[in-house]
């Protein structure tokens, strides 16, 4: 059906997670000829505390968008408010619909361990949006019809690679994304008004810098490379995604893939 279509999806829970921790591997595949595709899942209502919140939504979504915009990669609007991502019927069935619409073979999605639970329902609502992708009897909101690519399924890391009870959080692929870091944070510096927001509530006075921080980092947990900025990411096991266990991101980047992953291939059968 699609199988030779390139696309990717980058999906994260709010506006600049995306460009936190998986802008520059988004960048390499543009590069490489991929569509790249943008979505925070919550509009970000709760990101001030003195404006009114619509201002708060319109803003925000600016942002997005112009961030988007330095890569021309496809921008697909929020569909849930703060603290308001569940993994529930009605928001399942519309992510369904934005995954059959866009054909990814490639999701970039957050980390099932994070400091915050819009973070871990964002990637567990994309999963199940994967998996259902191909069945014909879920109806996704709105409707769409079912797709049947192989699609391969990347968890980034956790903001500032640690998980909500403190544990650092060691990747076992990772992105060579130096070449790329001045276009990831163009991207992130598109956010502007999270420079006073990070500041009040996170103590992060300088978010760019706290993303430089963050990449330098997991560069560093891959001693066998010498890389200054990486992102590092986790991929889902491939059954009920794609036929055959596979690793395109590494195909498709070549030596700007490191994996530690050992063969965890389980015996036919085990259900
Ligand atoms: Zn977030």
């Amino acid at each position: 059906m699609s199988a030779e279509k390139k696309t990717v999806f980058a999906v994260g829970a709010h506006p600049d997670d995306v460009e936190f921790n998986m802008a520059g591997t988004l960048v390499l595949l543009a590069q490489a000829g991929y569509e790249p595709h943008m979505m925070n899942v919550s509009r970000s209502n709760l990101d001030s505390n003195e404006l009114p919140e619509e201002e708060v939504v319109r803003i925000r979504r600016r942002e997005a968008e112009n961030s988007a915009a330095v890569i021309q990669a496809v921008y697909h609007p929020p569909i849930a408010d703060d603290l308001m991502i569940f993994y529930e019927n009605s928001l399942l069935r519309r992510m369904t619909a934005i995954v059959r619409e866009i054909q990814p073979t490639i999701v970039l999605l957050p980390s099932l361990t994070d400091y915050m639970e819009d973070h871990t329902n964002t990637a567990r609502l994309v999963i199940t949006a994967c998996f259902s992708r191909a069945m014909k009897h879920y109806t996704s909101i709105p409707p769409r019809d079912p797709t049947a690519q192989d699609v391969y399924l990347y968890h980034a890391q956790p903001h500032t690679n640690r998980d909500g009870m403190r544990n650092l959080i060691v990747p076992e692929l990772f992105v060579d994304i130096s070449s790329v870091m001045e276009t990831k944070l163009q991207m992130l510096g598109c956010h502007e008004s999270q420079r006073q927001w990070l500041d009040e509530t996170q103590g992060m006075d300088n978010y760019l810098e706290s993303m430089r921080q963050s990449s330098a980092e997991v560069a560093r947990l891959n001693p066998a490379c010498s890389w200054r900025y990486a992102e590092g990411f986790r991929q889902h096991r491939h059954v009920g995604f794609s036929a055959e266990d596979g690793n395109p991101l590494a195909d498709i980047l070549g030596d700007k893939v490191h994996c530690t992953r050992a063969d965890d291939s389980a015996p036919r059968g085990d259900a």
